[in-house]
C-alpha cells in the first residue's frame, strides 16, 4: 500500500513535470492525436497511416533521417544506388499500397547482379571450401509442414500458443537436426545474418521469420514469387519526412514523458532546437523495446519493467570497402568448414559475407558479433576486416596478391544494432509473448516494431496497419 509519503512524493514529482512542462512555450508544445517514437519502418508506417485516418501525428527519431535499418548509398560519381540495409519486400498489397502512397515505383527485386559469381571459403581459415550440395527445396520444403503447424504466428507473435509447444522452445539447430532440416541451413543461414549464433536461438523465432509469406527458395531460381525493391528504398522515407514537415522530430530523443492520464499522454523531446513537449492522445512506441533503449519513458515497475528487461539483441554491422582487393565480379561467401556441430554456419564474432556491388572497386561487407562479444568499434571491425582479407589472399580465394591489402578504405560503416530481440525459451515457456502483448492498448501506450513481429518490413507493415487501424476503432 502506498504511504502518505509516497503520496507527496508522486504528488512532488508531478507538480516538477508541471514546472518542467511550464517552461516550454507554446510555440514549442505540439498538440496532436498521437505521437510515434522510432521513424523506422513500423514507426514511419504508424505515423502515414494514422494520417490517412485523418489523424495529426508527431514523429521522434534519434537519428537526422527516418528509415531505421533501411540505408542506401549513392555512389557519388556514377549515381548508382547500394543498399546498405533493407534490400527487397514481399509482393504484397500493403508493400504495394504504401509505395504508391509516398509516390515511389516498385521493381521486380533482382537476386543477382549479372556476371557475379561467389566462391566460398572458411573465412577464419582463409581456405578455400566446397559447400554441401543438398536438397535444399526438399528441406525447405519439410520445414514448411513445421512451419504449417503454427498458423497463429504467421501474423505476428501475439498469439503464440500456450502452453508453448516444446518444437518452439527448441534451440532452433535440435530442431534442424530433429526434423533432418541439415540441407536448408545454407540458405537460412543467408537470412540469419545479424541474429548472432543463430541456430541457438528459440526455434520460435526462425518459425515466424521464416512463415509462408516469406518468398521461398524457388524465387531465387525464378520459380516460385519474387520480391519488389525500388530503384532507391530511401525514397519512401524521404518522402514521408516531407510529409510530416516539421512534425517529423529528428536528431530528437525523449528526455521524459507522463502517460499517468486517462486521456493522454506528454512527452518531453530534446531536439536540435531546444526542447519541445508533445502532448497526445496516444503513444505509438517504434524503437527496439530493450531496457536501456527506453530512457525517458515512464516505465510501470510492475507491469512494463519486468517484460522489457528480459529482451536482449545482437550486435550487426555492415559496410561497404573501397580497394579490397576483391574482383569486382566476386563475392565471398563464408562457408564455416570448422563449425560442423553449427551446420557449417559462419563462425561469429567475424565477417560474414563480402559481396560484389554495382560499383566498380566497392564491396559491401557484413559482421556479426555474438553474445560473448556483442559491441565492435568500427576500426575493430576494419581490423578483422583486413585480417580476414589477408588470410584469403595467403590462401589464393583471392587470386595473384598476398599480405594486407594496402590502399583499403572503408567508405560507410552503419551499426545496425541492436538487432533481433530475443528473450531465452524459458522465458517463452513462462508466456512472455502473452505478457507483452497484454500491454497492448494500456496507459494510451501501443507497441510495434521488429520484437513484437519479425525482421521483415512486410510483416511489420502488415502487423501495423492493423494495430493502428484498431487502436482508432475504439
Ligand atoms: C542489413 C539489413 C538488411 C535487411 N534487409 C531486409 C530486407 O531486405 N527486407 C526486409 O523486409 N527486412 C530487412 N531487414 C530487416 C529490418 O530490420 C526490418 O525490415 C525493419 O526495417 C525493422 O523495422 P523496425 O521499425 O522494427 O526497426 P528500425 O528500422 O530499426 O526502426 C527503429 C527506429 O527507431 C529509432 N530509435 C531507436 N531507439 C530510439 C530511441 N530511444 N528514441 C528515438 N528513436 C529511436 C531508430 O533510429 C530507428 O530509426 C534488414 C535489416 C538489416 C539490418
Amino acid at each position: 500500500m502506498l504511504s502518505i509519503a509516497s503520496f507527496a512524493l508522486i504528488g512532488w514529482a508531478a507538480a516538477a513535470l508541471t514546472q518542467r512542462d511550464a517552461n516550454i512555450s507554446q510555440q514549442n508544445t505540439l498538440d496532436v492525436d498521437v505521437c510515434v517514437i522510432g521513424g523506422g519502418a513500423a514507426g514511419t508506417y504508424a505515423a502515414i497511416k494514422s494520417k490517412e485516418l485523418g489523424k495529426s501525428v508527431a514523429v521522434v527519431e534519434q537519428q537526422d533521417r527516418l528509415g531505421g535499418h533501411t540505408k542506401t548509398y549513392v555512389d557519388p560519381a556514377s549515381k548508382k544506388v547500394i543498399e546498405l540495409g533493407v534490400a527487397e519486400y514481399q509482393d504484397t498489397p500493403i508493400v504495394r499500397a504504401f509505395f504508391a502512397r509516398l509516390q515511389v515505383p516498385l521493381y521486380q527485386y533482382n537476386y543477382t547482379t549479372p556476371g557475379v559469381t561467389s566462391e566460398y571459403a572458411d573465412f577464419s581459415t582463409g581456405l578455400p571450401a566446397t559447400p554441401k550440395q543438398g536438397d535444399l527445396l526438399g528441406a525447405w520444403n519439410a520445414f514448411q509442414v513445421q512451419v504449417a503447424k503454427y498458423p497463429s504466428l504467421f501474423y505476428s507473435l501475439d498469439d503464440v500458443p500456450f502452453p508453448v509447444p516444446a518444437d518452439l522452445l527448441l534451440p532452433f539447430g535440435q530442431f534442424i537436426t530433429k526434423y533432418e532440416l541439415q540441407d536448408a541451413v545454407p540458405y537460412l543461414s543467408l537470412y540469419g545474418e545479424g541474429w548472432g549464433n543463430f541456430v541457438t536461438l528459440p526455434t520460435l523465432l526462425a518459425i515466424k521469420y521464416f512463415s509462408p509469406d516469406f518468398f521461398s527458395p524457388a524465387s531465387l531460381s525464378g520459380d516460385g514469387p519474387g520480391a519488389l525493391a525500388a530503384k532507391d528504398n530511401s525514397l519512401i522515407y524521404g518522402n514521408a519526412t516531407q510529409e510530416l514537415g516539421s512534425y517529423a522530430l529528428l536528431s530528437s530523443t525523449v528526455i521524459s514523458m507522463d502517460r499517468s492520464a486517462a486521456d493522454g499522454v506528454t512527452i518531453t523531446v530534446q531536439t536540435p532546437s531546444g526542447k519541445k513537449l508533445i502532448r497526445a492522445k496516444k503513444l505509438i512506441s517504434a524503437i527496439p523495446p530493450l531496457i536501456d533503449n527506453l530512457n525517458g519513458f515512464d516505465l510501470n515497475n510492475k507491469t512494463e519493467v519486468p517484460i522489457f528487461n528480459k529482451f536482449r539483441g545482437h550486435s550487426w554491422y555492415v559496410g561497404l570497402v573501397n580497394n579490397s582487393g576483391v574482383p569486382d565480379n566476386v563475392t565471398l561467401v563464408n562457408y564455416g568448414t570448422t563449425n560442423t556441430n553449427n551446420f557449417n554456419i559462419p563462425v561469429v564474432p567475424g565477417v560474414y559475407n563480402i559481396y560484389a556491388t554495382a560499383v566498380p572497386g566497392i564491396h559491401y561487407f557484413l559482421f556479426a558479433g555474438n553474445d560473448s562479444q556483442p559491441t565492435f568499434t568500427e576500426s575493430q571491425v576494419e581490423t578483422a576486416l583486413q585480417d580476414t582479407l589477408t588470410r584469403l589472399r595467403a590462401t589464393g580465394v583471392i587470386p595473384n596478391s598476398s599480405g594486407p591489402v594496402k590502399d583499403l578504405s572503408i567508405i560507410d560503416f552503419t551499426s545496425h544494432s541492436p538487432y533481433e530481440l530475443y528473450v531465452p525459451s524459458d522465458q517463452i515457456a513462462k508466456g512472455f509473448y502473452n505478457k507483452l502483448f497484454a500491454l497492448q492498448g494500456q496507459r494510451n501506450t501501443y507497441w510495434t516494431g521488429a520484437a513484437f513481429v519479425t525482421q521483415s518490413s512486410t510483416a511489420i507493415w502488415n502487423y501495423t496497419d492493423q494495430l493502428v487501424t484498431k487502436m482508432w476503432s475504439g
